[in-house]
């Protein structure tokens, strides 16, 4: 192992860990306590105003975190990470650091739809209003930005389609504008994409799917890319304005290019509370150590299943950026060389009976609404997710009545198309 640069492989096993110092147990213990002795009053003090690092209580901050939080920001290749309870804890923190009541920002109409609600009704009880477009022509962008938007969001990988996105050429308008760009890079996970590397400032990330891996706990990141000036155009008082409950602090100025994550921590997570609890953040650490390993093996199984499925006479279309002849194709060469992920749609000719007969006829493949499991998962939303939208609003939404939503997993490949043979042969 290279010492000052090593591999990815080798950050997702030992990233932030030690043996612990106390007890020597070679595994990240699970730190269950919510709170931690001061040394005396002077060292309370002192933690409290933020003139030193150090436990003070869970809902902040615990040491088992603290070590996912740091093995997380050196996959993404970030300045720190914050972890949270869930991925949506993760997003309302990072705009809670930076939008302000009549604000704007600009959303990626391609998202996961739970993103779609909480951007589109529950941040408008904050009056933080989005403002949709397409990622298939970034230039559709700048008309909508005026001096009330606060910045971009995407999605490096879009759920549930699967499409890649023109990261570089959105992390350029956003710049050129004077705005940061947030990228979800949940789908991807930065085995396949680090999107700080094509210019995006903060990640966020559902620990949920590929990192935690496993199916077994809720969790989120924030990763700070370190490379946005929070204090330049006076657009961001958390960040460039002193503080009053720290003594006057001004954030960006005493923390610098981790300033965003110190404010999504001691603002957001104290004042919101979306802590992850230590047992998960020892799940996700467990899990995020074969995180290359799992990614691959998802990425060439569905490739497999893409192409097996392409070719089969119940199937109408296949929706994988992994298929050459896929329009989204030169996007996943681009940005994600070693594969196209694990999730993605494709269309049964039979329509609304046909997807529910099929769904219900898997064995191997569990029908849930979730991504990124060892194991293969299945979705038909027009039956389930999207049942409340009208036949119109399940188009829009890429739910039309024929549409299956495919997670596929890591095990054998021949048992994974076996599977799904026989369900079709059903549907
Ligand atoms: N982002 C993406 C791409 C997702 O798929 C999900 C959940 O499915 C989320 C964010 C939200 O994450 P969580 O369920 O951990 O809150």
């Amino acid at each position: 192992m290279s010492k000052d640069n090593p591999g990815f492989a080798t950050l997702a096993i030992h990233a932030g860990a030690q043996p612990d110092p106390t007890t020597k147990a070679r595994i990240t213990p699970i730190y269950q306590t919510t709170a931690y002795v001061f040394d005396n009053s002077d060292h309370a003090a002192a933690l409290f105003g933020l003139q030193q690092f150090g436990n003070i209580y869970t809902r902040i901050m615990n040491p088992t975190s603290a070590v996912l939080e740091e093995r997380v920001a050196a996959l993404e290749g970030g300045t720190a990470a914050l972890a949270t309870a869930s991925g949506h804890g993760a997003q309302l923190l990072v705009f809670h650091n930076l939008m302000r009541p009549g604000d704007n920002f600009i959303s990626a109409r391609r998202l996961y739809g739970g993103s779609i609600n909480q951007f589109g009704n529950a941040f408008k009880n904050f009056d933080w209003n989005v403002r949709w477009f397409d990622t298939a022509d970034p230039s559709t962008m700048e008309a909508l930005i005026d001096d009330k938007t606060k910045a971009v969001f995407i999605e490096s990988l879009a759920n549930p389609g699967g499409t890649f996105v023109d990261i570089a050429a959105i992390a350029e308008i956003a710049h050129r504008h004077g705005l940061p760009l947030i990228v979800d890079n949940t789908m991807a996970s930065p085995y396949l994409i680090r999107p700080l590397e094509h210019g995006a400032d903060i990640i966020v990330h559902s620990l949920t799917k590929f990192i935690g891996g496993h199916g077994n706990s809720m969790g989120g990141a924030i990763v700070d890319g370190g490379t946005f000036d929070w204090s330049k155009s006076g657009k961001y008082p958390m960040l460039s304005e002193p503080r009053a409950e720290y003594g006057g602090v001004v954030l960006h100025q005493a923390f610098g290019n981790f300033a965003f994550a110190i404010a999504a921590r001691v603002l957001g997570l104290r004042d919101f509370g979306p802590s992850l609890a230590p047992m998960n953040a020892f799940l996700i650490l467990t899990g995020v150590e074969t995180l290359p390993l799992r990614m691959q093996r998802h990425c060439d199984n569905a490739l497999g299943v893409a192409k097996w499925l392409k070719t089969h006479p119940k199937v109408a279309w296949v929706n994988y950026s992994g298929l050459e002849d896929d329009p989204n194709h030169a996007l996943q060469v681009k940005y994600s060389p070693k594969g196209a992920g694990s999730v993605f749609t494709f269309g049964l000719k039979d329509g609304y009976e046909a997807g529910k007969n099929f769904v219900e006829n898997l064995k191997l493949f569990s029908h849930l609404a979730n991504i990124g499991d060892t194991r293969s998962l299945v979705i038909h939303p027009a039956s389930t997710t999207h049942r409340q939208l009208s036949p119109e609003q399940q188009i829009a939404a890429g739910a039309g009545p024929d549409v299956v939503r495919l997670s596929v997993g890591i095990e054998d490949l021949s048992d994974i198309i076996a599977d799904l043979e026989q369900a079709l042969e059903h549907a």
